[in-house]
């Protein structure tokens, strides 16, 4: 069953295959036209060699019936007379001659439409009523090719003249007319013509076979030369996916592969890029995971070198090491926040929220923090705003915001938050008064880890991931973030998000 459906599989995949479909367009190319002028030529020829063996033999029939007229053939047919008998056996004759010379059988037949004379002697004091015959008694010829017998039937008209006398004029002219008297059923062999078709039908059908071959060869070397640049191309893309190769790969036999080429190539790039920021995410992460470790370390082996260390001391280092490891716990929590916001596939739980509420709730828990700096929080609502969001998420956002605010303001310093929406979106606005950012640091300041004074920043004690978290949990809402700062005088950070959530 499973070697059936493999066996279905791989005759689909050929069936599609670029190169089977050349190979098809140019067979039928070659061929369909091969096929077609061989016909037209067999019947053009067919046509044209019964045309010229009918006006052939109708000449000859026509200077026989006039033959025939001159000597009274068909009235005197039954006269004894002697010069009579004498040209009717020259008459005879000739018709023998005549209808040896084409294989043929001549029937003459008179206007009672009795037949008397036929050349192979077995039909003379017949009657014929056929309709050839009725229509050539009036004036109209026939001729038919039996291409299955190989034979051409045929009707001649034995005309008399009559010549009418015209008195009216001083040149009296004679004026002629014609008396169908008889007709002449003829009927010829077409068997050389039909010898000759088939002389020529062989030799079409050796050339024909020739023609074959070579189309099918050149099919086949035409489909695999034109389809080779596909081949390099996965051959190509196999050598990077592998690992051979991480070069870019460049195939510009035709615009198509040069294309896929330049897509491919741009697709690598991004890769190459996202693996380098993975990288620089494992060092820096591994980096800032390190850091309280090493000051935990040399805080430990401090004690331990010292022998009879005094209790405050102790208790001075280890209250040291508990910070360092609430930093660590910090760091570690913020990280595998940024983890979550970053998983695309983890759907957003959203519900229409009262904003107004949630930002009061936000800076009530801040506001112990403020309160240690001195720094006063005003919140400003321009109106009520129920909007559709994830809860957890956007407190991350309000919260990181606020909390940046305080934390890098300045002693007795204030913090404005201020919420307002139009009909699609809403903004909340984060201002303060505090040390600002540097306009060269803006572009820097969502990227995991980046801090823009180090030192400063450990005393205050962040871990750069704040800023990116709040991105993600932005753009998840698909909202926009954005920021203004004057150093040494404050940052203005406001975030818009659609008011009805957009999947
Ligand atoms: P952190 O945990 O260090 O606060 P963030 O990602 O939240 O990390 O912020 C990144 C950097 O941006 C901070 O280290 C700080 O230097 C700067 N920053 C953020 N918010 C403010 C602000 N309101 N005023 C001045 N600087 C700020």
């Amino acid at each position: 069953m499973l070697s059936k459906i493999g066996y279905r599989i791989k005759t689909i995949i050929f069936l599609k295959s670029l190169r089977l479909r050349i190979f098809v367009i140019v067979m039928l190319a070659g061929i369909v036209p091969a096929v077609c002028l061989r016909y037209g030529i067999m019947n053009n020829y067919e046509e044209q060699a019964v045309e010229q063996r009918i006006a052939t033999v109708q000449n000859q029939l026509m200077v026989l019936a006039n033959h025939l007229i001159s000597n009274n053939y068909l009235t005197n047919y039954q006269s004894k007379e002697q010069s009579f008998q004498t040209s009717k056996e020259v008459i005879n004759a000739e018709l023998e001659m005549l209808s040896s010379l084409y294989e043929g059988r001549v029937l003459i037949i008179n206007n009672n439409y009795k037949v008397i004379k036929d050349t192979y002697g077995i039909s003379e004091g017949k009657i014929i009523i056929s309709e050839e015959v009725l229509k050539c008694f009036l004036g109209q010829n026939s001729s038919h090719y039996d291409k299955e017998h190989g034979y051409i039937e045929m009707t001649t008209p034995i005309v008399r003249t009559i010549r009418n006398a015209d008195d009216s004029g001083k040149n009296s002219n004679k004026a002629a007319s014609g008396e169908i008297v008889g007709v002449m059923l003829t009927s010829v062999t077409g068997e050389n013509i039909v010898a000759t078709l088939d002389k020529m039908n062989r030799k079409a059908d050796i050339l024909e076979l020739i023609l074959v071959v070579i189309i099918i060869s050149l099919a086949i070397v035409l489909s695999g030369v034109l389809t080779r640049p596909f081949h390099k191309i996965t051959l190509s893309i196999n050598e990077v996916k592998e690992g051979y190769s991480d070069k870019e790969i460049s195939v510009p036999d035709y615009i198509e592969t040069e294309r896929i080429a330049d897509a491919f190539n741009q697709l690598l790039g991004r890769m190459k890029v996202l693996d380098d920021s993975r990288q620089e995410f494992v060092a820096n992460v591994s980096h800032e995971l390190k850091t309280p470790m090493a000051s935990i370390k040399v805080l430990a082996e401090s004690l331990l070198s010292q022998e009879d260390v005094p209790a405050e001391l102790y208790r001075e280092f280890m209250e040291d090491m508990a910070s360092e490891i609430d930093r660590e716990n910090q760091i570690i929590t913020d990280l595998l926040a940024l983890v979550k916001m970053d998983k695309k596939a983890q759907a957003l739980n959203i519900a229409a929220l009262d904003i107004n509420h949630l930002t009061e709730l936000i800076l009530k828990r801040l506001r112990p923090l403020a309160r240690k700096k001195d720094v006063e929080v005003v919140f400003e609502s321009m109106r009520p705003v129920v909007a559709e969001v994830d809860e957890v998420k956007l407190s991350i956002v309000m919260t990181n915001l606020v909390e940046n605010a305080i934390k890098y303001n300045r002693e007795h310093g204030w913090v404005k938050v201020t919420l307002d929406a139009d009909h699609q979106y809403f903004s909340f606005r984060v201002s303060d008064s505090g040390m600002g950012i540097p306009q060269e640091e803006l572009g820097h300041i969502y990227e995991r880890f980046y801090r823009v004074d180090k030192s400063h920043s450990k005393e205050i004690g962040g871990t750069g991931l704040g800023l990116a978290i709040t991105r993600s949990a932005v753009l998840a809402h698909k909202g926009t973030i954005n920021v203004e700062s004057t150093e040494g005088e404050g940052s203005v950070f406001v975030v818009k998000i659609p008011l009805t959530y957009i999947a």
